[in-house]
């Protein structure tokens, strides 16, 4: 009897693992055809210089318009596109299609923005990456002090001693350099002077949780101080309420990309914040 019963819940398990891989391998399929049949846009999200109410940069964050399915997350996509490798080619795009937007928003007249791209740990660790951005730089003719890569604390933290040494080669050429999530990783805090990194983007799970949790407020605080005094530069993500706002603009904060300014944004909707054809919360209060 208990035979029968473990038998009959091993074959449902095989199942579910059948129907998963069967579905990702679909997803997998798709995601190559995606790219050649132009289903990829990238949004921008603006970050805010929280003194001034200015949009000095916008993060790119790429979106899968699926033809039945719809919008599709990239949390869904980016860690499949990451085990197959796929994410080399689509990386690639992303990376080139923000640096050509930047550069097409500056020769339009608008005023220079820094965009951030995020890399994956599999694009990371690609030889040769400091490379492609040359090459993509000089394509697209995008000054490298307005290109920022973000990259997660775990990314960076898989192989310390490698980052390092990826991370001088790519701020040498005038790059600059983001930590993204930072707060859920396992950054050794030994680790974290020695990495030559510009700017550390709080982590949404702090933000987001501040002002009913005492103890988060006290180490979003912590991160906000030892950010200043290791002169780095700290964004926060997520912000999403007034009070949020006013507890990174009581802590010096420098950035602030979230909701409450704006979610992301097709490139056309993205412009129109750009020409000041429409305001953010900020900068008409
Ligand atoms: P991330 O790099 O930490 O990006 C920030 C995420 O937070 C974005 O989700 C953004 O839409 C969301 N967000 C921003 N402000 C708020 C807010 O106020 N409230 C809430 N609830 N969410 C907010 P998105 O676009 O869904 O991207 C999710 C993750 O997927 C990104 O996290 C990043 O890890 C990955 N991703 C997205 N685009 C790319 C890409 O082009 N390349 C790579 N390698 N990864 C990407
Ligand atoms: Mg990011
Ligand atoms: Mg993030
Ligand atoms: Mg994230």
């Amino acid at each position: 009897e208990a035979q029968k019963l473990g038998n009959t819940a091993y074959q449902f398990y095989i199942a579910s693992i059948g129907t998963q891989s069967q579905e990702e391998l679909l997803l997998e399929l798709e995601l190559r055809q995606a790219l050649e049949r132009q289903e990829f846009q990238v949004y921008y999200q603006p970050k805010v210089n929280l003194r001034t109410g200015e949009v000095e940069g916008a993060e790119a964050l790429v979106r899968w318009l699926h033809p039945e399915r719809g919008f599709i997350s990239p949390s869904e996509f980016i860690p499949l596109a990451e085990k197959t490798g796929f994410i080399i080619p689509l990386g690639e795009w992303i990376l080139k299609t923000a640096c050509v937007q930047a550069q097409g928003w500056q020769t339009a007249g608008l005023p220079p923005i820094r965009i951030a791209v995020n890399l994956s740990g599999h694009q990371f660790s690609q030889p040769h990456l400091g490379e492609l951005i040359v090459e993509i730089l000089r394509e697209t003719g995008l000054d490298p002090r307005y290109l920022e890569l973000e990259l997660t604390e775990s990314t960076v933290m898989e192989n310390p001693d490698v980052a390092i040494a990826t991370l001088s080669e790519l701020k040498s050429l005038g790059i600059q350099i983001s930590i993204d999530d930072f707060g859920t990783g396992y950054s050794s805090l030994s680790y974290l002077g020695q990495l030559p990194f510009d700017i550390l983007k709080i982590d949404r799970s702090f933000v987001s949780s501040l002002t009913q949790d005492a103890k988060n407020a006290a180490i979003t605080t912590a991160i906000l101080q030892m950010a200043q005094s290791l002169n780095l530069k700290v964004v926060a993500e997520g912000v999403e309420t007034e009070a949020e706002l006013a507890f990174f603009y009581g802590h010096q904060c420098d950035q602030i990309q979230g909701y409450w300014f704006s979610p992301p944004l097709s490139a056309p909707a993205f412009e129109e914040v750009l020409s000041g054809s429409k305001r953010l919360p900020l900068s008409s209060s």
